[in-house]
């Protein structure tokens, strides 16, 4: 299958080209036709999978034909650093299109965007509060949307967004084009896709199952030994970018702060940052200036960095659901990453449930050579180290090792190690035992 197959408008083909997209992802395979087609979907996708594109593309084929300089496609999704991502995405396929895209969210002045609206443009990529207080104003006419597009909607539930949501739908056309997106289906996201949807057609890719490219392993180790456990991780373990999470934000900002007085170059992208230099963070970490961005759950979803190779959950995270969303972020469209979560004795409930989800028991690793002192790992986490893990990992592809990890002008001399340490650390992951 190519994207010649589908039909799309010249420019847009060129776009695709541009972007370096050479096949579609399974997502796209299943989702463009349909939505080519004006019919409703209901897209059951996790990010990671394409999911953006396989919506955008079909749009900006219908919004290169009809009037310009209104709004026809709206986007509603649950994070400023999603709709960003969704709107550079429509930006960079759209680049040969007269389609205008543009974002609108909270905690940025409303001036630009005001500007924007009064501009005119065909797409607008919204958070749901802003974009009520536009509506509110009578700044935004969304009377002549075509399509609209609800992203993660399981994430905007857990967010508290579902009111907003119902509220928007009553300022949107009775007839239109409805696109679903939502990784997992609790009852009150059927109950809002039950309403929204007209006989929708299902696309379905890794319903909960995290991406089947990243492999997981989980180191067991006490709360009082994480940082250290973290810092003999990056030194011994061949790593590019790594996206570490923690469960509360003063932990992202105490834990980004313990690394860069260890001379990583590590950013925390946490929600009592501003929006600018939570900004500055992703974009440091998306261009290299930072190789660790250390986050927490609500402050990551739309991080699109396509070269993370490791997540780290420094602390398991409160859901099932959000080790999926986490560890998505590792192993996007085809690349290969890892997932290596740090467990306490107390995370054990939560890891059977994600053992549940992932239908297979994850590997239990220990660090070799890590002074675990006297915790013993193998009788807090009881699970037999020989079954077989979640999936193989693939050394090969997953951890091309980045000697560039640590800020080079600070430390020569560990510069010369990198993350990957010393050659021989390199050659394989740190093993149970
Ligand atoms: P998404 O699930 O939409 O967040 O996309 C995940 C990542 O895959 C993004 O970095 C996209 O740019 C990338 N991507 C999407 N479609 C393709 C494709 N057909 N080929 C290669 N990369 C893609």
């Amino acid at each position: 299958m190519n994207f010649e197959q589908f039909g799309l408008d010249p420019r847009i083909l060129a776009g695709v080209r541009a972007a370096g997209y050479t096949t579609p992802t399974p997502i796209q395979e299943q989702a463009v036709p349909v939505v080519l087609d004006e019919r409703d979907v209901l897209g059951l996708a996790q990010t990671g999978t394409g999911k953006t594109a396989a919506f955008a593309l079909p749009i900006l084929n219908q919004l290169a034909k009809g009037p310009l300089r209104r709004v026809r496609a709206l986007v509603v999704a649950p994070t400023r650093e999603l709709a960003e991502q969704i709107h550079q995405s429509f930006v960079s396929l759209g680049s040969r299109t007269p389609a205008r895209s543009m974002t609108i969210y909270g905690g940025v002045s409303k001036g630009p965007q005001l500007a924007g609206l009064r501009r005119g443009t065909e797409i607008v990529v919204a958070c749901p509060g802003r974009l009520l207080d536009h509506i509110q104003e009578g700044a935004i006419d969304l009377t002549q949307v075509e399509v609209l597009v609800l992203d993660e909607a399981d994430r905007m539930f857990d967010m508290g967004f579902l009111p907003d949501i119902r509220r928007i739908l009553k300022h949107l056309p009775a007839k239109r084009q409805n696109l679903f997106f939502s990784a997992t289906m609790p009852k009150e996201i059927r109950v809002l896709a039950d309403e929204i949807l007209v006989d929708p057609a299902t696309v379905q890719v890794g319903v909960i199952a995290p991406a089947e490219t990243v492999a997981h392993a989980l180191y067991p180790v006490p709360d009082g030994l994480k940082t250290k456990l973290l810092l003999a991780m990056l030194e011994q373990t061949p790593t590019g970018r790594v996206l570490v999470f923690t469960r509360t934000k003063h932990r992202a900002r105490n834990l980004a702060e313990n690394l860069q007085k260890q001379v990583y170059r590590a950013a925390a992208l946490q929600g009592n940052m501003t929006q600018n230099r939570r900004q500055e963070a992703i974009d440091g970490f998306r261009s290299g200036k930072y190789d660790i961005l250390v986050a927490t759950d609500i402050m990551a979803r739309g991080i699109d960095v396509a070269e993370i190779s490791h997540v780290i959950n420094y602390d398991v995270p409160d859901t099932v659901d959000a080790y999926t969303h986490r560890i998505g972020r590792t192993g996007r469209a085809t690349r290969t990453g890892e997932a290596f979560t740090f467990a306490a004795h107390t995370d054990e409930s939560m890891i059977r449930d994600i053992e549940k989800v992932l239908g297979a028991p994850i590997e239990r690793r220990r660090l070799t050579g890590f002074d675990y002192g006297a915790y013993t790992p193998e009788r807090q986490a009881p699970q037999p180290q020989h079954r077989p893990p979640a999936r193989a990992p693939s050394r090969s592809s997953a951890t091309p090792p980045n000697p560039s990890a640590r800020a080079r002008q600070a430390q020569p001399a560990s510069a010369a190690r990198g993350f990957g340490g010393s050659p021989a650390s390199r050659r394989s992951p740190p093993r149970p035992g």
